[in-house]
């Protein structure tokens, strides 16, 4: 049971092995050659403490890396995280109700986690020495994190004063390279493919198929929680386009081995200021026009999206939506699904704010079941939490702050904070 490298362009085929684009200059992608697959298989897993079935990545290995040596396998583990609702979820976004599903709980904080653990795996098997990722943060601190694992030497490139410190702190702590590249994530992205051509590095970026073989798992895993019944909607954040891509990809599979007969919408929501693909959705072009990128969530700020080619497909095939969010939705969003007790970082938000938005413009029926990914955890970001709830985000109103009040220390003033509204 092989799996093989294809250009998504010219249909050109590969072993999968150090080779990150076709000859062409096209994306690859991993086809497998699947054996026989059924939801028993994966439901039997379910609670396993063994490693590697006990990951939420790895229970699905039948159809994200069928031929890999369990002994290569480097997992922490990851998945296995929670689907959630609230009222007030449901009720901010105009449907019945809203799950979402919190890859803010994978190992390292985000649903990066579920690619790295293929890709890291993958290059213990190749025996690679040195491994490396352009960053908006998280990818950063995956690799990192997995390398750190591994025993692999580990170089990141981020975008300098760009990234979320709790991004920083990660990659700087799990001790990676750190090289801060003056300017956008875009020219950092240029610049670690290059050098892993020349230099000899691993690159683990989504452009690397076996990452967006392992983000399928969020798909499979979300189904599957739902007890194999498909949502109608699956809504997510939209950047460099890998999990826009894993999902079509996944669900595409899905379908192909029988395990689900419906296929649910994808809602890819870009934020306003970074919205490449949204344009080109629009205006139904061909060819992806890139930007200059702009937002408060980080995690999204790409003008160049490496996979856009194939998250149209992913978007076309299931008969999907690619919208925009401003950052004043995604905040108000992100202070939504905070103030429920769930948390995320602002990209993660872009999600939430989008499913509002199609519900008000009558693309998601009130009575359609939506699954939104928000995928990293609230703590990533910290400042933008409390510069939202002190009013310090520029051209961001504090529509739900929370904001901190100073007293003095004394009881009557106690008493009067406590009776004060904020
Ligand atoms: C990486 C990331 C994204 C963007 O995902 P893509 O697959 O690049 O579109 C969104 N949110 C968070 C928190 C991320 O870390």
């Amino acid at each position: 049971m092989g799996s093989e490298f294809k250009c998504i362009d010219c249909g050109m085929v590969y072993e999968p092995g150090i080779r990150f684009r076709c000859d062409c200059g096209g994306l690859l992608e991993v086809i497998h050659e699947f054996g026989h697959v059924e939801r028993e298989t994966f439901d039997e897993r379910l609670g396993s403490m063994k490693p590697p079935y006990s990951s939420g990545v790895w229970r699905y290995k039948e159809i994200i890396n069928p031929a890999i040596d369990v002994g290569h396998v480097v997992s922490r583990p990851e998945g296995n995280t929670n689907l959630y609702s609230h009222p007030r979820l449901g009720k901010y976004v105009g449907l019945e109700d809203l799950a979402v599903k919190h890859e803010g709980e994978n190992p390292s904080g985000s649903f990066k986690d579920r690619g790295m653990t293929v890709g890291i795996s993958e290059a213990v098997r190749l025996g690679v020495k040195a491994v490396a990722c352009a960053s908006t943060g998280n990818t950063s601190a995956s690799l990192a994190a997995y390398a750190a694992q591994a025993g692999i030497d580990c170089v990141v490139f981020i975008p300098e004063g760009e990234i979320a410190f709790g991004k920083l702190a990660q990659a700087l702590s799990y001790g990676a390279k750190v090289l801060q590249i003056s300017g956008n994530f875009d020219d950092a992205m240029r610049v670690v493919q290059e050098a892993s051509g020349e230099l000899g590095l691993y690159l683990l970026n989504s452009v690397n198929p076996w990452r967006i073989e392992g983000q399928k798992s969020i798909i499979f895993e979300m189904i599957q929680q739902r007890g194999w019944e498909p949502p109608d909607w699956i809504a997510v954040p939209a950047g460099n386009l890998g999990n826009t891509s894993a999902f079509g990809k996944a669900l595409r599979e899905a379908v192909e081995l029988g395990l689900i007969d419906k296929v649910p919408r994808i809602a890819s929501i870009q934020a306003e200021g970074a919205n490449p693909f949204y344009r080109l959705w629009e205006e139904g072009g061909e060819v992806l026009e890139p930007m200059k990128p702009s937002t408060v969530a980080s995690a999204i700020k790409i003008g160049n999206p490496v996979s856009w080619k194939k998250a149209l497909r992913s978007v076309r095939e299931t008969e999907g939506v690619v919208d925009q969010v401003s950052d004043q939705e995604i905040m108000d969003a992100k202070a939504i699904v905070d103030g429920c007790g769930i948390g995320c970082e602002p990209a993660s938000a872009a999600s939430v704010a989008g499913v509002r938005k199609l519900v008000e413009k009558g693309v998601i029926g009130p009575g359609e079941e939506v699954v939104c990914v928000l995928t990293g955890n609230l703590l990533k970001d910290p400042d933008a939490s409390v510069q939202y709830h002190t009013g310090t985000i520029k051209g961001v109103e504090q529509t739900y702050a929370n904001r901190p009040i100073v007293i003095d220390a004394d009881i009557a003033s106690v008493e009067r904070a406590l009776k004060r509204k904020n």
